[in-house]
């Protein structure tokens, strides 16, 4: 492939879409978007599969911008996404894709707090609606979701999605569509079912897939064989050998993963958990936690982690070897997005020399194995200072956006740029990150200033 051909301006998109991209330090499209934003430009029908990380998002999402309508009111585009959370996520992509253009609105429709604000909001004009299934179902069902002046629609993680409602639920929310529009669907894997759904749904569709073997080779991939009693002593080792400065911790059961917080607990590893029956607030900050790197650790399972947006992780332990090779694709995808080196540590039983083997096939390399008394040998990774999470009791209803809140941090506080770590807002409230030593100077500060020329109350979440 040439130089020059992963460049956004290859695929037409306006100098005011690619000036944003270039803030936003998409330099160059990956994959799934060098292949398959030219075919969604073009308005056909859509079938994208590329594993997590992939950058499918932005693939939509240009696509969707390139051909909103800003004076229309009525909802041009429709998301449906598997997850509450994805649906943050998913909103907040696109949010900051749509930079470029002002007054573009997106708005979640994804239950829980302050829907009715929401549904304000919906009859002022929104542009673009990121929803889950039986949300976005229960909406249109009851007429507040006018979607008869829709262009697009999109199924993302469509995989996960029908496991969220029926493809009955998704043909009711079609019924309420022009038939004249874009479908594009996204996911990860391609089973039967979402081949039937796609029949059902999409006109002569083009299809990209993205060969997930081919993404994996910034991946530096361990696998050490330890016994069910050393991996306790093991993951210790690991950790304490890379102190990666985000590490995801996969294990296959929720008793594995207690286990593993328990250790972690034990050795005053600061770690949190993601599991189904946390509560939806309690979910969203753990993740906010973990991406603005308050926290260096987090212990999942595959069901409280698939498709969500966890970026660029240093590193991905495997503490269980996952069950199928097609999961294990997914776990690693975790690690090295978008491009930058990545590192993933298996613990492996002598007794799973088969699934070893058979990742090691699809993979299409031998997995390097080795013992941990090598682990002195390699080569650690060096890790930057931790962050702590501060709570703004302010957000984007209060017009708050993350320019503001760096502003008076490195201008009016005094931190250095290194010192700020990411900023979320939310609806009513934000995130934000500084290093360790800042909490208190910050704290102390904004609560005696101003954000935007109103009092905001700060402070640990
Ligand atoms: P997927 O939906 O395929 O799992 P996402 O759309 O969530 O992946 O993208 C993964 C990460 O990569 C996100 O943090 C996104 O901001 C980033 N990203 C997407 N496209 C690019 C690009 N062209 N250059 C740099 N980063 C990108
Ligand atoms: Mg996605």
């Amino acid at each position: 492939m040439s130089e020059g051909s992963k460049d956004f301006k290859s695929v037409g998109l306006s100098k005011a879409i690619r000036d944003n991209l270039k803030v936003l330090g998409y330099l160059e499209m990956t994959p799934i978007q060098e292949q398959g934003l030219p075919l969604i430009l073009s308005g056909r029908d859509f079938i994208g599969q590329a594993n997590t990380g992939s950058g499918k998002t932005a693939a939509f999402a240009l696509g969707i911008l390139a051909k909103l309508d800003m004076a229309m009111k009525k909802p041009q585009a429709l998301i449906i996404v598997p997850a509450r959370e994805l649906a943050e996520q998913v909103t907040g992509e696109t949010r900051r894709l749509a930079r470029f253009a002002e007054n573009t609105k997106v708005l979640t429709m994804a239950g829980g707090v302050k829907e009715h604000l929401k549904v304000k909001s919906l009859n002022q004009g929104a542009h673009i609606i990121v929803g889950t299934l039986g949300r976005i179902l229960k909406l249109v069902e009851s007429g507040v979701l006018d979607l008869s002046g829709l262009k697009v629609l999109v199924l993302d993680e469509a995989d996960r999605l029908l496991e969220t409602g029926t493809m009955k639920d998704i043909h009711r929310i079609v019924s309420f569509m022009p038939m004249k529009r874009q479908t594009m669907l996204f996911s990860a894997t391609l089973p039967s079912g979402i081949k039937k759904l796609s029949e059902t749904l999409l006109e002569d569709p083009a299809q990209v897939t993205i060969d997930s073997q081919h993404q994996l080779i910034t991946v530096n991939q361990l696998f050490f064989k330890v016994t069910e009693e050393e991996k306790p002593d093991a993951l210790l080792r690991v950790l304490g050998h890379y102190s990666p400065e985000s590490c995801l911790i996969f294990c296959n059961s929720r008793v594995a993963c207690n286990t593993v917080a328990k250790l972690l607990r034990s050795q005053r590893i600061d770690s949190l958990r993601i599991h189904s029956d946390l509560e939806q607030k309690d979910r969203t900050l753990t993740l906010i936690k973990f991406d603005n790197r308050s926290c260096r650790v987090l212990v999942a399972t595959d069901l409280a982690s698939r498709g969500l947006d966890v970026k660029d992780v240093s590193a991905v332990i495997n503490y269980d070897l996952p069950s199928d090779h097609e999961l294990y694709i997914h776990r690693i995808g975790r690690t090295a997005r978008a491009g930058q080196e990545g590192l993933a540590l298996n613990l492996y039983l002598p007794k799973e020399r088969s699934k070893l083997k058979a990742i090691g096939e699809y993979i299409k390399m031998e997995c390097p194995v080795m013992s941990l008394d090598e682990l002195e040998k390699l080569k650690p990774v060096a890790s930057k200072p931790l962050m702590t999470t501060l709570y703004i009791s302010g957000g984007r209803k209060d017009s708050i956006r993350p320019g503001d809140i760096v502003g008076a941090l490195t201008k009016d506080a005094g931190l250095t740029r290194d010192e700020v770590g990411k900023i979320h807002i939310l609806e009513v409230n934000s995130y934000i990150a500084v290093t360790n030593d800042k909490v208190g100077h910050v704290i102390k500060f904004l609560n005696e200033g101003k954000i935007k020329g109103k009092k905001f109350k700060v402070g640990k979440a």
